[in-house]
This record gives C-alpha cells, sequence and structure tokens, in this order.
C-alpha cells in the first residue's frame, strides 16, 4: 500500500531529480523531525510548506522556479541583493503563494544561519494558520492581504476606476514598478493611494476570500497543537454564521508524479488560489495520515484526491481504514493520470485540463456524497494435484503447449518480472482475468521499456491498439482457446465455469467504467430464462461478472456490452495456470495454482458531481 504511484501514471524524472536535490517535501521534513536520531543543531530546510516547529504563520513555501514561457524576467525580490537581475546561469527559487522570486542562494544562507529573522529583508507572505502568538481579536480575522502590482489588470475595488489616478503618477515615476495593490486571497485589485484609505480600516479591509471562498481553509481554523504529534489542529469557531453552512473546505492530495510535469504544475495552481497548508504533495503513507489527523475534525471538510486510479485507490483505502464506517471524509477526484476510471464513473472528468480544474474547485463543495463499495483480494496457493484433478484432464488434454494462448506460453519472460505480485489488495473499480490483462501487461511493459513513444494519450491509445492486435492475430491463425480451460469461477459458492467456455477474458465489475471508458455491464437490468439481473450499483455490496470474447472486447469500445454471468456477493477464481491479472489499472501476473478470493471489505464516501 506505500506504493503512491499507480503505474499509469508517467513520472517525470527531471522534476524527480529536481526535487531529490531541494528536499521539496513536508512530510520528508515531518520525518527528519521525527526521526529519534534528528538533532536540532543539524541544518534546517526551509522548502515546501513547513509543518515544523519552527513553522511561521507568513513563512514562503519555496519551491525551485519554473520559468513560464509568456512572462519575461523577474527580479530577485530580496531587498539586500546586488544582483537582482534574473540570469539564466543563476538558480531562483519562487513562492507560488505570493510570487516572490529571490536567487537560492539566498535561501541557503537562511538555513545555514538558522536565523529566522534574516527573513526580514523579505516581505512576509499571507497568513496560512493562527499562530498562538498573534492576537484572538476576532477584527484581525479576514482581512485582504495586500501584495505589490506593477499595473490593474481590472477596476480598483475601492474607487472602481482602472486607470492610475492622476496624483499617483508622481509616485510611479519615482518608486519602484509595483506601485499598486493586489489581494493575496481574493485578487481584489486597488490603487496604492485608495490601498492606504483601505489598508487601516477593518471594515473596509474585510475580505471574502473570492471565487473559492467556500473551500479555502482560513488561517484561522488551524492552530498549534502541542499534544498533537502531527503538531496542528483544525477545527471551526464553535457557533458558525448562517453562511457557514455553504463551508465546505478541501484537503488536496496530488501525486506530483501523474501525467507527466501536470502535477507539478497543479500542484503551485492550488498553492496559489487556496491556503498552502490544505494542499498536500503525496510521499508515503504518512503524509495521508497526518493530514487526516489534522483535518478530521474540520467541520463539513472533504477531501479531493488528484491523480490516477492507483492515487484514488490508495486515498480512498486509507479514508476506509481511517474513519469508522461512512463517516469519512468524503472524497472527489480531480483527474490526472491515464487511467481515471473511477474519476469519470463520479463525474469528475476524464482527463485533466486547468479548466477542468476550475470546474473541480467551484463544483466540489456542491457535489452530494454516496457510498462506494470497497472489495478484497485474498490469494491462495493451492494444492497442484488436487486443482488438476479438480479442473479435469478433459478440457486441457485438448491442447498441447504450442496451442496456449501467448500469455500462458509467455508468462515466465523476465520482462514481466516486475509484475510478479499485486500492489494492493483492494480495488473499487474492476478486476480482470485473462487475454484483457495480458494485452494490459504487455502495454504496461513496453512503455516502462520504451517510455519516450508513451507521451501523449492519443500516442497511447494507438500503442494500446497496436499491443492488441499482436493478440488478436493468434487468432487468425485459427488458435482456438477459451478461458474456462483455464480458470474456474465461483460465484457465491456456485461453479459458473461451464457459462465462460466461448470467452477470453472475465471481468468483475464494482463500477460500470472499465478500462478507457468502456461499460461492458451495460445501463438496464435484464430478466432472462435463467437469470435476473439488477441495474448496476456501486453500492449495493453486490459485484458483477461479465465475460468478454475478442469480438466483445472490440465492441464494448463503441457502445456494446459483454455477456452477463451473474451479480453476486463473492467470488472466488482458481488458477490452474499462470494468468495475467488487471485491477484498477494495475496489470499483474498470477502463478498456476493460485486461487483469489473475492470479497466486500466495507465502504467509502465519495462525492459525486451529477
Ligand atoms: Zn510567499
Ligand atoms: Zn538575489
Ligand atoms: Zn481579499
Ligand atoms: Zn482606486
Amino acid at each position: 500500500m506505500s506504493n503512491a504511484t499507480s503505474s499509469l501514471d508517467s513520472g517525470n524524472e527531471e522534476i524527480q531529480h529536481l526535487e531529490k536535490t531541494c528536499k521539496l517535501t513536508d512530510s520528508s521534513d515531518y520525518e527528519q523531525k521525527n526521526s529519534p536520531t534528528h538533532q536540532e543543531t543539524s541544518s534546517y530546510s526551509i522548502y515546501g510548506v513547513d509543518w515544523s516547529k519552527h513553522a511561521k504563520s507568513t513563512s514562503h513555501c519555496w519551491l525551485p522556479y519554473l520559468p513560464k514561457k509568456s512572462s519575461s524576467s523577474r527580479l530577485c525580490t530580496c531587498l539586500l541583493c546586488q544582483n537582482s537581475q534574473l540570469r539564466s546561469d543563476s538558480s531562483f527559487m519562487e513562492c507560488p503563494t505570493c510570487s516572490l522570486i529571490v536567487h537560492s542562494t539566498h535561501l541557503s544562507e537562511y538555513t545555514e544561519a538558522n536565523n529566522y529573522s534574516n527573513q526580514c529583508s523579505l516581505p512576509p507572505c499571507r497568513p496560512s494558520f493562527m499562530d498562538d502568538s498573534t492576537t484572538d481579536d476576532t477584527t484581525t480575522y479576514d482581512q485582504h492581504c495586500w501584495s505589490p502590482l506593477s499595473n490593474l489588470s481590472k477596476p480598483c475595488t475601492y474607487c472602481k476606476n482602472k486607470k492610475l489616478k492622476a496624483t499617483s503618477n508622481d509616485r510611479h515615476d519615482q518608486e519602484t514598478l509595483e506601485t499598486e495593490f493586489v489581494c493575496m486571497w481574493c485578487s481584489r485589485q486597488c490603487h496604492r493611494l485608495c490601498w492606504e484609505n483601505i489598508k487601516n480600516d477593518a471594515n473596509n479591509n474585510q475580505c471574502d476570500y473570492g471565487e473559492f471562498s467556500n473551500i479555502i481553509v482560513r488561517p484561522q481554523w488551524l492552530h498549534r497543537a502541542t499534544n498533537n504529534p502531527c503538531r496542528f489542529q483544525a477545527c471551526m469557531p464553535e457557533s458558525p454564521g448562517a453562511n457557514d453552512n455553504l463551508l465546505a473546505p478541501v484537503i488536496f492530495f496530488v501525486n506530483k508524479l501523474s501525467g507527466g510535469q501536470k502535477g507539478q504544475e497543479f500542484y503551485r495552481t492550488l498553492v496559489r488560489l487556496l491556503n498552502p497548508r490544505q494542499v498536500f504533495l503525496l510521499e508515503n503513507d504518512s503524509t495521508v495520515m497526518q493530514a487526516l489527523e489534522i483535518y478530521s475534525s474540520l467541520h463539513n471538510a472533504r477531501v479531493c484526491i488528484c491523480g490516477g486510479d492507483g492515487t484514488v485507490g490508495w486515498i480512498l483505502s486509507h479514508l476506509v481504514d481511517r474513519f469508522p464506517s461512512l463517516t469519512n471524509l468524503p472524497a472527489g477526484i480531480c483527474p490526472l493520470g491515464t487511467g481515471n476510471d473511477l474519476s469519470r464513473v463520479l463525474g469528475w472528468g476524464n482527463e485533466y485540463t486547468s479548466a477542468r480544474l476550475f470546474k473541480t474547485l467551484t463544483q466540489i463543495a456542491r457535489a452530494h456524497p454516496v457510498a462506494l463499495d470497497r472489495w478484497k483480494i485474498h490469494l491462495e496457493t493451492l494444492d497442484p494435484n488436487a486443482s488438476d484433478a479438480e479442473f479435469g484432464t478433459i478440457h486441457r488434454s485438448r491442447f498441447s503447449f504450442r496451442e496456449h494462448p501467448k500469455f500462458i506460453r509467455n508468462a515466465e519472460l523476465p520482462v514481466y518480472d516486475n509484475h510478479r505480485t499485486p500492489i494492493n489488495s483492494f480495488f473499487f473499480n474492476y478486476i480482470s482475468f485473462g487475454l484483457d490483462a495480458a494485452v494490459v501487461m504487455d502495454f504496461h511493459a513496453r512503455r516502462t521499456r520504451d517510455p519516450s513513444e508513451f507521451t501523449s494519450p492519443f500516442k497511447n491509445k494507438l500503442m494500446f491498439i497496436n499491443e492488441s492486435r499482436k493478440y488478436f492475430n493468434e487468432f487468425a491463425f485459427g488458435i482456438a482457446w477459451n478461458i474456462g480451460s483455464y480458470i474456474r469461477l465461483i460465484c457465491d459458492g456456485q461453479d459458473l465455469t461451464n457459462t465462460i467456455r466461448n470467452y477470453h477474458s472475465v471481468v468483475l465489475l464494482n463500477t460500470p467504467g472499465f478500462g478507457s471508458g468502456t461499460q461492458p455491464w451495460g445501463r438496464t437490468s435484464t430478466t432472462t430464462a435463467v437469470n435476473d439481473f439488477e441495474a448496476q450499483d456501486f453500492s449495493d455490496r453486490m459485484i458483477e461478472v461479465l465475460a468478454l470474447n475478442t469480438t466483445q472486447m472490440a465492441l464494448i469500445h463503441v457502445g456494446f456490452r459483454g455477456t452477463r454471468i451473474a451479480q453476486c456477493r463473492q467470488v472466488r477464481v482458481e488458477l490452474s495456470h499462470p494468468m495475467p491479472v488487471h485491477m484498477d489499472g494495475e496489470p499483474f501476473y498470477l502463478a498456476g495454482s493460485t486461487a483469489v478470493d473475492i470479497t466486500h471489505a466495507g465502504q467509502v464516501m465519495v462525492l459525486n458531481n451529477e
């Protein structure tokens, strides 16, 4: 469970390297601070969000500077700096929250001196929590947080005029270029002269936090907690006002390796728009547990998982395990990976764009919590002789080794050695056995060998079709096999192996969505002479079992469905041969003579965006 990264989410080595060099992680900082060998005198990293006991409410969130194509050079904001020009050969750090850019050498000077008062040569960042030393005076809450700006891009919030005031022109020439102001919370802008009227009047200076006000974690909700190992605790004031019912603060978990550089961009955007302390870069299990610890008591808080299916499953499992049944912070999804089945099913889209991000930020507070079933797989090694007898040699003796499907002939190839065990023991979407899983497995192996060929969703799709074709070619040469010869399927205690004799894949579905946005169970309920099937429901503690032949595997992509086998509470699949398995986007090989027991394993509240 400790592996954060779905193998569907392609990483970016350059960024990874950059981050290692800069120790850009809030959680590794945790680790360092919590480890018994740590000494207070050792050099202390101030990169990323500082959750240590040294944290200051107005400290910056330093990240390596990423030049934007659109903007020209920026100046080093450090007031003491003699070399303020941005040169391409010197490295810079930026704080996405307040857009400060400084030479990285200034930050290491602070680090070495371990003297935080030096930071007074930099303007403070906007406050991210309520420090105990600051006043409890509620009139200091929810104030604009002004930062210098060169030109107004929208009308002044005070005088409603966009043009420069005549009286301010003189100053403009004499002083720095940045003479106007923008609020770092609500993005309202104002003239310097108007600002002088606003800043000292608590009423005029009241900030409503702008477009994302209902999901922003207000600084006054977050306090130091000395008796808490996480050092921080969030809670709302005791008597929320009438309007506060609309508040739904959202905690974001971002997989920085998802979707190439998108995870990075995405993290910076969130840190700029929201409170940096409500956005977490996923590192390991302790990042998730500490974040949930800090925010679990915050009224009406929600979670947004930003990544592919692997990341989503990882966080959802934490939510199931951390909270009593169905009391977890409900989770929405922002799709960042290439496999985004659950995101699609719950209405959060299948691909990340910046437009998608802004939609998600405005929709997540209004989305409805619904229950989602979780399923567990349990592996058991069978006695090969006993299972041989059970399968009966009649079926298999018809096949010589050469006639076994390619995925069984090739099962021992070293190229699959990284895929011998399942990464997770739970799934939320689907698990499939046989040909479908074999195609996905080869696609993954190919992508690991040759990542340069898999740079866009479109190219990925082409490569996927290419891999599938190799398998379908086998059928053109008249080789006939069926999945029923290699697995035994038992649903709610009933042996249904005979019903899968004409098929090549067996799929167990919890949600309607299967790989690449197909819906192989179909929408409606059916009644046949043999079976009654209800419409699919991901919170009914039932799992749908269906079978696909090669034709159906192609046709589900154009809206057709597979063959419905069962709707049941538990499934046992016994494998006589090594078998590729595909579970929530992750392919792996299971050894022959293995039994897989699939049972219901709790429910989690997720957000449905309809
Ligand atoms: Zn800052
Ligand atoms: Zn400088
Ligand atoms: Zn404001
Ligand atoms: Zn004005």
